[in-house]
């Protein structure tokens, strides 16, 4: 490697996301980068002495800032200060060390759930702060919101070009399947998984928290890894993109849990459970931004992409997040 060439550190890069890239990266070798990928074990990005350590040791040029503490709905909405509280620190931990260590380019993670409740659909880039969040996930939100504000004052204070991608609900190999803690599409395949593992599942009956009507729209974390990789090389701006499907590859919840049992081949019987929260009715995202620069981008159809999850997640089941 010559002087010029990148050091790319990904925080979280023991993640569902972090994993993804790094899935990609072996995939499509380039010798002017070279890519580190830290977790929790390498550093406690909450206590600013570690992660000082932590560029001391890895030098970046280049930061993609995934950790975060992160959860589904229902654990967010019993931890709503932890997520606020744990969020703030890792962000202004990472953004300041990597000002301070001459970092060029910070590419850090926001979320479409963080976008105002009660607002106009589709959303888009323009609209992050313009009201309050749904008040189940509060303190993911706010402490995620602050990255972009924080980005604008590197800018403006140092000319910094520290970015932020606002990705839809992820999923794929190396997800977090542990009950109480995970995202939609995780939780499904532990909780039908559980009941396939007992055999002959043609009698059975698999209960889905909620109506199932809510719309989501959901990128497999192999595509998300290459738009990000993507943003990375070519998008120089300080203003957030939205790394999403497009509007037209919506679906609904039961969808998501029909999909995910066809995948596993269960024969049994889907029921809702109408009494459970089920968050916001829909949150569309505009991918027009994205599509300006990529209008060709092929995203993997969502069947395939939870076929392909499914698998991953029988093959790996003892050493997966259970
Ligand atoms: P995961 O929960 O899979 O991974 C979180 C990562 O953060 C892990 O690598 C974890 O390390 C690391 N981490 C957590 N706490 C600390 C800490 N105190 N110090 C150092 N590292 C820490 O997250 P995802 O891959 O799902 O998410 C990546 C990013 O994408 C996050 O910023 C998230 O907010 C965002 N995002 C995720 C979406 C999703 O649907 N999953 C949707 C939209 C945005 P370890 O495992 O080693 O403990």
């Amino acid at each position: 490697m010559s002087e010029s060439d990148k050091v790319i550190l990904v925080t979280g890069g023991t993640g569902l996301v972090g994993r993804a890239i790094e899935t990609v990266v072996k995939e499509n070798k380039n010798e002017t980068e070279k890519w580190i990928f830290v977790g929790s074990k390498d550093a406690d990005l909450c206590d600013k002495v570690s992660t000082e350590k932590l560029f001391e040791k890895h030098k970046p040029t280049h930061v993609i800032h995934l950790a975060a503490m992160v959860g589904g709905l229902f654990y967010n909405m019993k931890h709503n200060l932890d997520f606020l509280r744990r969020n703030i620190h890792m962000n202004d931990n990472v953004l300041q060390t990597a000002h301070e260590n001459g970092v060029v380019k910070v590419i850090s993670c926001l979320s479409t759930c963080i976008f105002p409740d009660k607002t106009t659909y589709p959303i888009d880039e323009t609209m992050i702060h313009n009201g309050p969040p749904h008040s189940s996930n509060y303190g993911y939100s706010y402490a995620k919101r602050l990255i972009d504000i924080q980005n604008r004052g590197y800018y403006e204070q140092y000319g910094r070009l520290y970015t932020s991608i606002i990705p839809c609900n992820v999923f794929g190999p190396n997800d977090n399947f542990q009950p109480g803690a995970s995202h939609v599409i995780p939780g499904l395949m532990r909780r039908l998984y559980d009941i396939i593992k007992e055999g002959n599942t043609e009698d059975k009956e698999f209960t889905v928290l909620g109506s199932g009507k809510p719309l989501r729209q959901f990128i497999y974390s192999i595509d998300l890894a290459k738009l990000i990789i993507w943003v990375l090389r070519e998008y120089e701006s300080v203003e957030p993109i939205i790394l999403s499907v497009d509007e037209s590859q919506e679906v609904t919840i039961s969808e998501v849990a029909e999909a995910i049992a066809q995948a596993f081949n269960f024969k049994g019987k889907l029921v809702y459970d109408l009494s459970a929260a089920e968050g916001q009715y829909k949150k569309t995202a505009s991918n027009a931004k994205l599509r300006k620069y990529l209008p060709d981008f092929q995203f993997t159809p969502f069947k395939q992409a939870i076929k392909e999850t499914t698998d991953w997640y029988i093959k790996n089941y003892d050493q997966a997040r259970n």
